[in-house]
Formats: structure tokens, C-alpha cells, sequence
């Protein structure tokens, strides 16, 4: 299926200069939506992992349905005090400012394998973040999956020396 022709690129959003790419379209078609999950789980078929990890809110759309595919758990990652129980935070740069990122502390066990999702790849800090989380927690990145990478970012190589994968490249 051509996933690009069903997101919708918003330019100059949230800010001038960024080109966004709106997956709400893709989103509310079931067939395309479905598929893009399908795929994602093929693309990932050769790691092996216990759990997705998605940080929010589009690491959910993406995280969640192929965790449920790939008969695994899935563990959310938010922002500052949204978890219940017991967290541990991991706070990283942007590029004006700090943001931290929340995962409970219970919920990877030493040596699990954990697949992270994201909707979208741009510089890698977000996942990198997400990264540091689960190993914090002695847990394991067996690979990344994004619906989309924006390849002209260079998310890759911050996140040199894992498995990333990707459905969709803007160049
Ligand atoms: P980064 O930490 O720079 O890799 O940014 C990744 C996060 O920011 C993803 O979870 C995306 O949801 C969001 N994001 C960054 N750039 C874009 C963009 N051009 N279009 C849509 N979402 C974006």
C-alpha cells in the first residue's frame, strides 16, 4: 500500500519550518491503518521480544496495535506524573530545553526484550530516551520500529548500534 499518499503533511506545524506529518488520516482509514500495522509487524518478524514500550501519545496508536498482533505485552512511557506507582524518569535535551520522559519501575524485568514504537523517527531523542529507560531497568532493546523516519534528520546514527527499523522515509 502507498502509506504516504494517506498522511497528510501539514506544513509550518507546530512551528515555522517544520514540515508535520499527520498520521490522523492514515489513522482514520481501517484498511490503511490495519495494513501500516501488518506491515510493521513483518518488518520486525526476525527480533525477537516480550514487550513494546511506546511512549505517548502516538507511540500508543502504533505501539499498542502491534503488540496485540505480535501477541505481547505493552508498557506506555509518559511525561511527568501521569504513571500510578512507582517510576523511574529519564530526562534529555532538546534543542531549547530539557523534557523528561516516565516508565513504571516494575515494568521490565531484568534481561526482558523490549521492542520500542514510535509513530515517527526525526532526531532519535525521544527514543533514545526511551532506550535509556529500559535499560535502566535491565531490560533489553531488541530493536526500534517507526512508522515513519525522516531520514534528512539523522535519527539513525543517535541510535547507532540498534536495530531500527522503519516503514516510510521523507527524504
Ligand atoms: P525526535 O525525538 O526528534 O525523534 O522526535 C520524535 C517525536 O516527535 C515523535 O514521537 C513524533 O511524534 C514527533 N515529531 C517530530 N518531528 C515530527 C514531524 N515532522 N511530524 C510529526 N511528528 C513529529
Amino acid at each position: 500500500m502507498d502509506f504516504k499518499s494517506k498522511i497528510r503533511v501539514v506544513e509550518d506545524f507546530p512551528v515555522k519550518g517544520i514540515s508535520f506529518k499527520d498520521i490522523t488520516t492514515l489513522l482514520q482509514d481501517g484498511e490503511a491503518y490495519a495494513a501500516a500495522i501488518k506491515e510493521m509487524a513483518a518488518m520486525v518478524e526476525t527480533l525477537e521480544f516480550d514487550v513494546v514500550v511506546g511512549p505517548e501519545a502516538r507511540g500508543f496508536l502504533t505501539g499498542a496495535p502491534l503488540s496485540i498482533l505480535t501477541k505481547t505485552g505493552f508498557v506506555p512511557i509518559r511525561k511527568p506524573g501521569k504513571l500510578p506507582y512507582d517510576t523511574i524518569q529519564h530526562a534529555y535535551e532538546l534543542e531549547y530545553g530539557t523534557d523528561t520522559l516516565e516508565i513504571h519501575a516494575d515494568a521490565i524485568q531484568e534481561g526482558m526484550k523490549v521492542l520500542v514504537v514510535d509513530d515517527l523517527l526525526a532526531t532519535g531523542g525521544t527514543s533514545k530516551a526511551v532506550c535509556e529507560l529500559i535499560e535502566k531497568l535491565g531490560g533489553e532493546v531488541a530493536g526500534l520500529a517507526f512508522l515513519i523516519e525522516l531520514d534528512f534528520l539523522g535519527g539513525r546514527a543517535l541510535l547507532d548500534g540498534y536495530n531500527v527499523k522503519s516503514l516510510v522515509h521523507y527524504n
